[in-house]
């Protein structure tokens, strides 16, 4: 087996290679995954306010709203599997985690087996990966999911509350303590709400 190319190959043909930023179309040169500006537009925040909590209080980290170079980044991942944008982002939410919320493992929100076939990979578990290597936890995938997403219920006709146990943890692989859960964008939070009020 080739051993994959050292940082400093890969920097060089980085800056040889035209490839254009997800985030604007301009060149990227020597950086990975976002340009400077780019990079700059994202603003990891803790949110005290979301559809997770019924209560006020600060328990989501995001990187803004999901527009301009945000949504095109989540996009590419999406669908180029560009892991070393994952990692930008992964990063860069990394930073904004406060240390007292003691996260020991972070968790990908898993797609549903069929799309995952399809698809090849899990977006959130790219990011997840890299969220929690700057974090110096374990990536653990200790979910499944055991229905479709929200937007194949509701292309069937379905009600949302159908969603109900469309996760299913994994007793053995759940670590003890505070954990992240990682998603690309948040529109799952319905069944994330159940899976959490389950837990
Ligand atoms: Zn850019």
């Amino acid at each position: 087996m080739t051993a994959p190319p050292g940082p400093t190959l890969l920097g060089a043909l980085r800056a040889l290679l035209p490839r254009a930023c997800p985030g604007c179309g301009a060149q990227l040169g020597p950086h990975a995954g976002l340009c400077p500006a780019c990079r700059a537009a994202l603003r990891p925040q803790v949110q005290a306010h979301s559809p997770l909590r019924a209560h006020p209080e600060p328990h989501l980290v995001t990187l803004g709203t999901y527009s301009g170079v945000r949504r095109r980044a989540v996009r590419e991942l999406k669908f180029a599997q560009a892991r070393d944008l994952a990692r930008v982002l992964g990063e860069t939410l990394a930073t904004g985690v406060p240390d007292t919320w003691n996260v020991q493992a972070v968790i990908p929100v898993p797609l549903h087996p069929t799309r995952q076939r399809e698809r090849g990979f899990n977006q959130s578990e790219l990011l997840g990966r890299a969220l929690a290597g700057a974090l110096a936890v374990p990536c653990v995938p200790a979910l499944t999911r055991t229905r479709a997403g929200a937007q194949q219920a509701r292309r069937h006709g379905a009600q949302r509350e159908d969603l109900h146990g469309a996760f299913r943890a994994h007793e053995g692989f759940l670590p003890t303590g505070p954990v992240l859960l990682i998603d690309d964008v948040l529109t799952t939070t319905s069944a994330l709400m159940h899976w959490l009020r389950r837990v």
